[in-house]
């Protein structure tokens, strides 16, 4: 997959690339990321890439000019990597989840506009990129940590990126469950032990008890998962319950 990242402060972004699974990622060729510098695409003397927001008050705007170019450059360059799925950086765009980041892992070609300042001249939004994610109902000072997010959560679902050891298949929010409590060495750590049945070897019976930990904590740190979650009937034995019968028929009116 290749991933653009359009941005006025790329050296922002170098660091986290370079560690990690982002780092294997890229280095294996699965991943190809690339930083590109809004700032170079402005044509006047300074470099300008913001401006006074019309209407005035505080703060400045992200030009449309050099987003406008930028964005033109990567859609003309695509090569191999076809057309790109562009998606702006906003607090006001689509909460981003594990679900998006499943969904952006299928494309071959992603490009991430960050904003600054204010926010981007509204006609990118209107024009050229529609489609927002917001990472929190929270605003931070730029896209660039939203970016990194979201290429950190599409990047370890794009296939072979993790080792079968690392495997997402049991990640928080697959099915819409919590990930079950995880443990390691020392069994006894200042007299806190390891649940006995991680111990035992049994692999069902801990299969077994990690789903019922995974609902357990759904349903008391998550309801509002543990809600779209579908019981099955194993696990509806696992939570001691019991599916409530249909009702036969209609219930009689009160006569
Ligand atoms: N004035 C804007 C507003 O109130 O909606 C916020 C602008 S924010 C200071 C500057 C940039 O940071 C945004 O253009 C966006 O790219 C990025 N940003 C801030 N918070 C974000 C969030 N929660 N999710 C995604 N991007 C965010």
């Amino acid at each position: 997959m290749r991933v653009d990242i359009l941005t006025i402060f790329p050296e922002m972004l170098r660091s986290p690339l370079e560690h990690s699974i982002l780092k294997r990622a890229r280095e294996s060729g699965r991943l190809d990321v690339r930083l590109v510098d809004i700032r170079e695409f402005s044509t006047d003397r300074h470099r300008t890439v913001d401006d006074m927001p019309y209407g005035g008050g505080a703060g400045m705007v992200m030009k449309p000019e050099p987003i406008f170019r930028s964005v033109e450059q990567i859609i003309a360059d695509a090569g191999d990597a076809g057309p790109a799925r562009i998606v702006l950086m906003t607090p006001q765009g689509e909460p981003f989840s594990q679900e998006r980041a499943r969904e952006l892992a299928q494309e071959d070609h992603l490009a991430l506009l960050c904003g600054r300042y204010e926010g981007v001249d509204e006609r990118v939004r209107e024009h050229l990129v529609p489609d927002g994610l917001s990472i929190g109902d929270y605003v931070l000072t730029g896209g660039e940590l939203p970016a990194l997010v979201v290429l950190d959560a599409v990047a370890r679902l794009i296939p072979g990126v993790l080792g079968d050891e690392e495997s997402p298949r049991h990640d928080s929010f697959t099915d819409d469950l919590l990930e079950h409590p995880q443990y390691t060495r020392p069994a006894d750590f200042r007299g806190w032990t390891v649940p006995e049945i991680l111990l035992s070897g049994h692999h069902e019976e801990v299969a077994r008890w990690r789903r019922r930990q995974s609902l357990l904590r759904t349903l008391q740190r998550r309801p509002d998962l543990f809600r779209r979650h579908h019981l099955t009937e194993e696990e509806l034995t696992l939570l001691g319950l019991e599916r409530p019968r249909r009702r036969k028929g209609r219930p009689r009116d009160n006569a």
